[in-house]
């Protein structure tokens, strides 16, 4: 039974019922941990603009320093080889991110102490009898910002997003006031897709959240079907055979 729902379940139910079975139905835990470097770059660049906004005077020249503080510090941790894995073409991407960032939220206004910054939440949902819970990226003068290291702009997906109806639902929560607005900011082309959310989205969202835990109550095992298209990237890959197989033969297409 579901305890508590995120946008990570609703997104892992989507795309492979199994792997939402394995991870939050059976909770059994994961059999390795797979870090990608695309990953620890998502996390340097969170940490670095969350610590920017945490400590900073706000200047171009704490930001330039956080984020190579932010850089060094994973190249520790993490013991990856970032020669081999062009260090220098890291740097560079994170450079043009952070002085993109720093130009879209200057001419924002935004370069100022923000309401919250990587903020948790888990709110009881009485109507759903269920908890909502995530993390939101950063609250800052009214605006609900999540930053995309990895993904092209797309007002489609902000539109559509259940992720960004959640932030904004928790928002409210949080702060007893309605948001100007949520958004996917795409760190790479430094552009927000800014968009709202009504009612309509939310009852979208009470939809999505009905399907799943009455999915959960009645689905057979057998109903908890496999989707191969991501399995290289699924932490319970060596539990489920159908994963193994894709894998292997993807190994062996390779020249
Ligand atoms: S290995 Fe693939 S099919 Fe199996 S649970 Fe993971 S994503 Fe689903």
């Amino acid at each position: 039974m579901l305890d508590k729902i995120s946008y990570s379940t609703i997104f892992t139910f989507d795309q492979c019922k199994q792997h939402f079975k394995y991870m939050y139905v059976d909770k059994l835990p994961p059999d390795e941990k797979i870090k990608h470097i695309s990953g620890i770059f998502g996390t340097i660049m969170h940490n670095t603009l969350g610590n920017f906004y945490l400590n900073s005077d706000f200047s171009f020249e704490q930001l330039r320093w956080t984020f190579f503080d932010e850089f060094m510090k994973s190249v520790k941790t993490e013991n990856l080889d970032y020669t081999k894995i062009t260090f220098d073409k890291l740097i560079a991407r994170g450079y043009s991110m952070i002085t993109k960032f720093y130009d879209v939220q200057k001419k924002s206004n935004l370069l100022v102490r923000p309401e919250f910054v990587e903020k948790p939440f888990k709110i009881y949902s009485e109507k759903l009898g269920i908890f909502i819970t995530g993390r939101i990226d950063i609250g800052i003068d009214g605006w609900v910002e999540d930053f995309k290291t990895d993904a092209k702009p797309d007002h489609k997906r902000a539109t559509d997003t259940l992720q960004l109806t959640i932030y904004s639902f928790a928002y409210r929560k949080l702060m007893g006031k309605k948001e100007k607005g949520v958004c996917l900011f795409f760190l790479e082309d430094g552009k927000k897709d800014i968009v709202t959310r009504e009612s309509k989205d939310f009852k979208v969202l009470k939809d999505k959240i009905v399907e799943i835990t009455s999915f959960v109550k009645n689905a057979k095992p057998e109903e908890y079907t496999k989707n191969t298209s991501n399995c290289f990237f699924c932490e319970y890959k060596s539990r489920c055979n159908k994963g193994n197989q894709k894998i292997s033969m993807s190994f062996t297409e390779q020249p």
